[in-house]
């Protein structure tokens, strides 16, 4: 899924990785930005990468390590403006309507392990969920 506003762009792609016997989700945003296009990928084998234009700026292979998540996420806002959630809930807000009232806020709650619940600010209406497979893995 793309969107584009104010010339910003912001991709969101997640897939499988790993042995097949044994595979890993990962999730990835991309945003375009003046400075170029950076990427905050995780994975299930506990790793966080941060590239521009697919050059890797960051690396952290552990992020059970204490710290290392937040040294990304500090990373990332630093270099895009905003944290990947703070991204994450502007791609949320530009991407989705709710079908019952047509409001365009929305609120996240948690769910079972690995799960948000999508609602809607206008109507609490559940207009989605957001399911995470490596958080269960
Ligand atoms: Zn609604």
């Amino acid at each position: 899924m793309t969107t584009t506003e104010y010339g910003r762009v912001i991709t969101v792609r997640n897939g499988i990785e790993g042995p097949r016997h044994d595979p890993y989700g990962w999730e990835e945003l991309t945003v375009q930005r003046p400075n170029g296009c950076w990427c905050y990928r995780t994975g299930g084998l506990g790793y966080i990468k941060i590239s521009r234009n697919e050059g890797i700026m960051f690396e952290q292979n552990d992020d059970t390590k204490p710290g290392a998540e937040k040294e990304a996420i500090d990373f990332f806002a630093r270099m895009t403006g905003l944290t990947p959630v703070q991204w994450l809930r502007t791609e949320m807000r530009l991407n989705r309507r709710c079908p019952s009232c047509g409001a365009k806020g929305y609120h996240l709650v948690g769910g079972y392990p690995g799960e948000e619940m999508i609602i809607c600010d206008g109507c609490e209406h559940v207009v989605g969920s957001n399911f995470n497979d490596a958080a269960i893995i």
